[in-house]
């Protein structure tokens, strides 16, 4: 009898694994996990989420020895190691999770499946997630996601057949050397199933209490979120699981009103994690290309090095923007409202296109999920044509979310000598205050990279001269059709909504 193989991606966990469920009632298993130096050698990839998917990896082997299992880790491609396998351990089927990856895993995946054909291996794939595989129309959707996100959590089987790679190298401890050259952040979340379920029971056991009214500000976030992200982005939990527990809660404990409220707000989350992912798998193409094609050549000819290089640096002069830089390169985590301050700044201050910083941002993101990520820098840059154009001004956010100025001063280490009447424009300090404070414009705090105020008037008449243009208008509805959340309608063309609407459009 051939072996089942099931190849673990971003999906490392046992537990909700229908992929492994399946494999093990009907024969011997190979668990494979297959570390792609070109998968970590993309634009997108990073030091800080190999080191998670690496400790998760640990935790994943810890798991499957509780069961008499090992994991079989291999450096290579994969279509090179199925070969190898195959010719000295037939390969009866594939079981692997469906991937809404970026442009790169598509290829792969495909030539994978080309491989299954060539070699009559049966690959069978599971869906992870709420996202629907060849969606036809997006009417329907939620309801297909809201049956899956009920459907029972698939239990780890207790113990398999196991089957060990016919061959007997240790994979290379330095494999991804010469690919991740960037440092690690050394404050992240730690990977692995474990550290998942601890943040999902301290997330829980707070009842969601100051879920809302924390998530905003960065001084909150870090405490009052879930902090699930990259647990979910890398499988350690199941969306599912995470979700049911949630509803549990909801249903089981008598909860005050901020924790119903924060619970059922957090569930939504969940629900907008698969909408997002769903955008990327109907269209992959938006990794690399607007959504509304009408905004095409709004920004790509203009790209700066300068203005790119102050944001990568946290020298914008905008101690807010600064300090986000600082806490995303010390933790590899922005809450929400940050991220989209990040990138707004990015598309409407300093005009810079919104790939190119997606990449940036992407390798800054311990949480990496591409469906999602590329969705809302589309969304944040103005580029999708079915959303309010929201600009962020980087000091109004500093002093709605930071009005003490703890955040900045925590991050900048300048700014704890400026005192509180500067906090919001240190550069507009007089010389005499400069000299007293001993903080110096220029020298100890970067000048701003443009006037904000002017360039964030031509911003944002440039992106409101196209959208009034009657051939982008027309292109509106065909995104709407395919992308459009369908909970009361809230995506819709940005020119026909009420304000009411436009408030609770703020994340979507
Ligand atoms: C420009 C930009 C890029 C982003 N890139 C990513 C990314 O690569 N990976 C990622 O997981 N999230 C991304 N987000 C969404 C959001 O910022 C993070 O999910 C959230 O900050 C993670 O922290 P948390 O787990 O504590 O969130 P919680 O608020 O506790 O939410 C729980 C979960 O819900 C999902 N979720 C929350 N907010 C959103 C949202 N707005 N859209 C979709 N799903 C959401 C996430 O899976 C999250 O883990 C991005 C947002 C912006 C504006």
């Amino acid at each position: 009898m051939g072996v089942r193989v099931v190849w673990f991606k971003r999906d490392l966990r046992l537990h909700d694994h229908l992929p492994l469920a399946e494999a093990a009632r009907a024969g011997p298993v190979l668990c494979l996990y297959v570390v792609e130096p070109a998968l970590w050698a993309q634009p997108d990839a990073s030091a800080r989420q190999w080191g998670f998917v690496r400790e998760s990896l640990r935790d994943l082997r810890r798991a499957l020895a509780e069961r008499d299992a090992r994991l079989q880790v291999v450096v290579g491609d994969v279509v090179a190691v199925l070969d190898r396998l195959h010719a000295l351990q037939p390969i009866e089927a594939l079981h692997a999770h469906e991937e809404t990856g970026n442009g790169w895993t598509f290829g792969r995946d495909r030539a994978v499946a080309r491989w299954c054909r060539a070699h009559g291996v049966a690959w069978r794939e599971w869906p992870q997630n709420g996202v629907v595989r060849g969606l036809r129309e997006r009417d329907g959707w939620q309801a297909r996601r809201d049956a899956f996100m009920a459907a029972p959590v698939a239990e780890p089987p207790p113990r398999w057949l196991n089957v060990d790679l016919p061959w007997n190298e240790p994979p290379p401890r330095d494999a991804l050397a010469a690919v991740l050259t960037d440092a690690d952040a050394p404050q992240r979340q730690r990977g692995g199933r474990t550290e998942g379920l601890l943040a999902l029971q301290r997330f829980l056991a707070e009842g969601g209490a100051d879920y809302r009214r924390g998530m905003s500000s960065p001084l909150t976030a870090p405490d009052a979120c879930s902090r699930l992200s990259p647990h979910l982005a890398w499988g350690n939990l199941s969306v599912r699981e995470v979700d049911q527990a949630t509803q549990a809660l909801l249903a089981a404990a008598p909860l005050d009103r901020a924790q119903r409220q924060g619970l059922q707000a957090f569930r939504s989350r969940l629900a907008w994690h698969c909408h997002f992912m769903q955008k990327l798998e109907s269209e992959p193409e938006l990794e690399w290309r607007n959504l509304h094609r009408g905004y095409d050549g709004l920004r790509e000819d203009e790209w700066s090095d300068e203005r790119f290089a102050a944001l990568v640096q946290g020298r914008t002069g905008w101690p807010l923007v600064d300090a986000c830089v600082a806490m995303l390169r010390e933790t590899g985590w922005l809450n929400f409202r940050m991220r989209a301050m990040l990138v707004s700044v990015a598309a409407y201050p300093l005009w810079l296109h919104w790939r190119t910083v997606g990449h940036w941002l992407a390798r800054q993101f311990v949480d990496y999920e591409p469906g999602i990520h590329w969705s809302q820098l589309q969304m944040q840059s103005g580029t999708t044509g079915i959303n309010t154009t929201r600009v962020y001004n980087p000091v109004k956010q500093a002093r709605d979310q930071d009005p003490q100025g703890h955040f900045v001063r925590r991050w900048l280490p300048a700014m704890r000598a400026v005192p509180d009447a500067w906090l919001f424009e240190p550069w507009r300090m007089p010389a005499e205050t400069q000299a007293r404070c001993g903080v110096v414009v220029g020298r100890d705090l970067p000048m701003p990279v443009v006037d904000l105020d002017t360039a964030l008037r031509g911003a944002k008449a440039r992106v409101h001269a196209l959208r009034a243009r009657p051939e982008v208008q027309a292109g509106e509805a065909a995104v709407v059709e395919r992308h459009a959340s369908r909970a009361g309608r809230r995506e819709q063309p940005a020119r026909r909504r009420s304000a009411a609407e436009r408030s609770q459009q703020e994340l979507f």
